[in-house]
């Protein structure tokens, strides 16, 4: 497996042991490791095709 990790513009890295996890955009369906939210949800923005989509915490 390859880790393409491209560096993201935006990123709040507070690294406070928050879970990956990988999920398939669904505009390109690239998978990607985003950061899961702790509860709620949270708008991702696709390194590929910089569409935003919105990752929820289960
Ligand atoms: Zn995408």
């Amino acid at each position: 497996m390859e880790r393409n990790r491209k560096s993201s513009s935006a990123s709040k890295s507070d690294g406070s042991g928050r879970h990956m996890r990988e999920v398939a955009c669904p505009t390109c369906t690239v998978h990607l490791q985003v950061q899961v939210p702790a509860s709620g949800s949270e708008t991702i923005e696709c390194g590929m095709c910089q569409h935003p989509f919105l990752v929820s915490a289960h």
